[in-house]
């Protein structure tokens, strides 16, 4: 597989074309950003630990029947994918209260969410990633309802396995953030899972194993990313 020229270079990762038109390589950076990229600072492994992460949780989520951009790891810090048509949303689910749900509602942090929530944002730093509705999805065309419908109903599957893989693990999956894209047709699982896009606590102590250690200036943020795949059984 050859690497070819830069795509897009996102916040985080850099999408490479190759020589077959239907594959991309994702580049996991050390770049580190919080608040819509206002703040940006490199961590040493960052890169390559969420590559191996992003790898292993994709494997257990097409070990369950869910189709996902994974084709192989290429290296440290890249990922060989299918290259998927982005639908320009995130789907959002959270277990217990946090993060933008407690400001926006005024929900006490730690709330625990029976049943789960779902909820869309809109992909747009600029606007600071706004909440959107089924409908505006459908009226700007962003995706047709069958996708709609497929998104959540997938989102929620890999809670469920997601929420039972972390808790074996001793920590509690609080919310997570997936983007999906077509390939083929098919609605295909893209991006990334790792402790950038999640929200991870130890299930005794709820000591924060996440992107918010980052955010809110906490410290020991790739050692805790470290953590977290040694308790998963992630070979780094
Ligand atoms: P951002 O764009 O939010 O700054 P990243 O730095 O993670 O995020 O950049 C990665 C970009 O690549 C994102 O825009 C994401 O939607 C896109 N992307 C992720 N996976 C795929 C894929 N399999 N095919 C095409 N594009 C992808
Ligand atoms: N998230 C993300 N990218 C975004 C926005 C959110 O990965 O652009 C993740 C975030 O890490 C968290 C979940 O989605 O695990 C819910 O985020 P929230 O809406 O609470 O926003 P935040 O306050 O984290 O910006």
């Amino acid at each position: 597989m050859q690497k070819q020229q830069e795509l897009y270079r996102g916040k985080a990762k850099t999408v490479f074309t190759t020589n077959d038109a239907d594959k991309l390589i994702l580049e996991f950076r050390n770049d580190t950003s919080a608040f819509d990229g206002e703040i940006i600072e490199q961590l040493d492994r960052k890169g390559e630990i969420n590559n191996k992460f992003n790898h292993f949780i994709m494997q257990k989520i097409e070990a369950e029947g869910i189709e996902t951009q994974l084709i192989e790891r290429l290296s440290d810090t890249e990922s060989l994918v299918k290259k998927l048509d982005m639908i320009p949303v995130e789907c959002v689910v959270r277990n217990f209260a946090a993060g933008s749900m407690c400001k926006r509602l005024g929900i006490e942090e730690g709330k625990a969410l029976s049943p789960s929530t779902f909820e869309f944002f809109l992909k747009n730093d600029a606007l600071h990633d706004p909440m959107v509705n089924d409908f505006h999805i459908l009226v700007f065309g962003w995706a047709t309802q069958a996708q709609i419908d497929e998104m959540k109903s997938i989102t929620l599957k890999i809670n469920q396995i997601l929420k039972q893989l972390f808790d074996q693990a001793g920590m509690l999956l609080v919310d997570f953030k997936l983007e999906f894209g077509v390939f083929e047709g098919r609605l295909v699982l893209g991006d990334e899972f790792s402790p950038d896009g999640c929200r991870l606590w130890d299930k005794e102590t709820r000591k924060k194993m996440d992107k918010d250690r980052f955010r809110q200036g906490l410290g020991s943020v790739v050692e805790t990313y470290i953590e977290v795949a040694q308790r998963l059984g992630v070979k780094l």
